[in-house]
């Protein structure tokens, strides 16, 4: 979060998104009244209970499930815009509310909240990367262990590049830093939006690779590919 972004959160309260109600960036009646996510296999995007991988496309995925809070549009694509450009704490806030009621329950395995690494001439651009900002504060309102174990490798963008060399560059370029934490550990791997999946996925092999023993994905919003 920069200084502005902190001084401009002090300085003028936030409006409601959905109905510019003075007080936070997001009422709880335009909270509820966000689409959901619907339930399905991120990777065919067919109907799939609690957002499981499905088996057809389990053999070549190491995310059991990528569940997301809510549907990318209206007000929710407005929290996203903010999340990246002003605003960003605020964002990241009611973001991870919408998130909390999707994490796994008293399930007895050692819990860790990760966040996708952005690349890192994004990050310099911006100042802070978003994922990681909207992992802590789930970790924050969940109670949970967060911890920065991945970093990303190479500036590769991934706009204008074909979705094969995409992929490539993908599996290549995410590496965990702190592995005796990863190892044994089910790791809830944040991002702000899902669309293709691809980037979960990249991350989620190297989760396994260092020893993770389970990697779920759970995004604020799931967008639909065209
Ligand atoms: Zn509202
Ligand atoms: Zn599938």
């Amino acid at each position: 979060m920069s200084f502005i972004d902190v001084m401009i959160g002090k300085l003028a309260p936030h409006n409601c998104l959905g109905c510019d109600t003075e007080g936070s960036l997001l009422c709880s009646p335009c909270q509820s009244s966000l689409p959901p996510a619907a339930d399905c296999c991120f990777n065919c995007q067919r109907y799939s209970p609690g957002g499981l991988t499905c088996s057809a496309c389990s053999a070549d995925s190491d995310l059991r499930l990528v569940r997301s809070a809510v549907s990318y549009q209206g007000t929710a694509k407005q929290l996203v815009w903010k999340l990246k450009f002003a605003g960003a704490q605020q964002a990241a806030q009611a973001m991870a509310t919408c998130m909390l009621p999707l994490l796994p329950v008293n399930c007895g395995e050692r819990i860790l909240v990760v966040s996708v690494p952005t690349a890192t001439t994004r990050v310099r651009q911006r100042g802070y990367n978003q994922a990681r900002l909207l992992a802590r504060q789930l970790a924050l309102q969940a109670g949970l262990p967060w911890i920065d174990c991945l970093a990303r490798d190479g500036q590769a963008h991934q706009v204008g590049a074909g979705r094969e060399q995409r992929l490539s560059q993908l599996q290549t370029a995410f590496r965990v830093t702190q592995q005796r934490f990863v190892r044994s550990a089910h790791i809830i791997l944040v991002d702000d939006v899902v669309t293709t999946g691809a980037t979960l996925q990249a991350t989620a092999s190297a989760l396994m690779v260092a020893g993770a023993a389970r990697v779920d994905g759970l995004t604020f919003a799931r967008s639909t590919m065209k």
